[in-house]
């Protein structure tokens, strides 16, 4: 199974200016520390047919797609209908599911309804996965052998509770040897981007926009292994250093080498 996951983020509403997509940076930072990679988040509408066709397409390149959006109780959410259309599937109530809801509605002293029962209905062969901060409940399906689709509700505390509580395990127990990556940053403060470049590419410091090279030799060690990024903002450039954590000690190297060259710019 490739180690790559795709996001797609399904809301009209984070396509407008009004709400903030918050997913990719939560999952982006869980999966860093795994190992794995976020390799794209899609952020679409609520339209069956773009649905369809974003996880479709996905699924081209990886074989973990994460859905997220459109399963409440109101008319605009429509993510399971969309993939269990997509998928052959009927749609059936999870009766965990259910007894969450009842539960959930029960504590609160809230009567039940059609349209909290909705919240229990998963695509059919789909494994319910309990959603502990809200009614709706999310969903692991496997479409086919070795592609995985997790749907997952929208709400910021409840993505993050179902990505804790569910995800992460499986991706755990899924890929063992995944390397988690070790990150070292370095701050500039009154040196522009093009000024750093220019300093290390007038040193022994080889830049090229994803690998530093030290030498031929380190090169040929780094290579796939040590990525740099620089990240500029309010005047300040923030350089990114990342490499799997058995590399550290070359991560060491590289960073005291930058951390020479830019000396007198550094303020962290
Ligand atoms: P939904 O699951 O589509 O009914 O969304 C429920 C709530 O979660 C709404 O207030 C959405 O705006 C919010 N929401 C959905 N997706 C995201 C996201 N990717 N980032 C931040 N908030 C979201
Ligand atoms: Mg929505």
């Amino acid at each position: 199974m490739k180690n790559s996951i795709e996001l797609i983020s399904i809301g009209t509403e984070l396509l407008s200016g009004r709400t903030l997509n918050t997913h990719a940076q939560t999952l982006g930072a869980v999966l860093s520390e795994i190992g794995l990679s976020l390799s794209r988040d899609t952020t679409i509408p609520d339209s069956i047919k773009t649905i369809q066709s974003a996880v479709r397409e996905a699924f081209e390149r990886v074989d973990i797609v994460i859905v997220s959006g459109g399963l409440g109780p109101t008319s605009d959410d429509i993510t399971r209908e969309a993939l269990a259309a997509l998928f052959n599937r009927d749609i059936v109530s999870s009766p965990s599911a259910l007894e969450e809801i009842k539960k959930r509605y029960a504590a609160r002293g809230y009567p039940m309804n059609p349209a909290s029962e909705r919240m229990a209905l998963i695509i059919e062969g789909a494994e319910t996965l309990i959603n502990s901060a809200g009614a709706a409940a999310a969903q692991r399906l496997d479409p086919e052998t070795g592609k995985t689709l997790f749907v997952v509700p929208g709400p910021p505390n409840e993505f993050a509770a179902v990505l804790n509580d569910h995800i992460v395990p499986w991706l755990r127990k899924n890929f063992p040897d995944a390397v988690p990556l070790e990150l070292r940053v370095l701050t500039t403060q009154g040196i522009g981007e093009s000024a750093i470049v220019t300093l290390l590419e007038n040193s022994t410091f080889q830049c090229s926009p994803a690998l530093p090279v030290l030498s031929e030799a380190e090169g040929r060690e780094l290579e796939g292994e040590l990525s740099i990024g620089f990240y500029p903002g309010f005047g300040r450039v923030e350089i990114r250093l990342t490499a799997p954590k058995k590399k550290a000690a070359l991560l060491d190297q590289t960073e005291r080498t930058l951390r020479k060259l830019l000396h007198d710019h550094l303020i962290d």
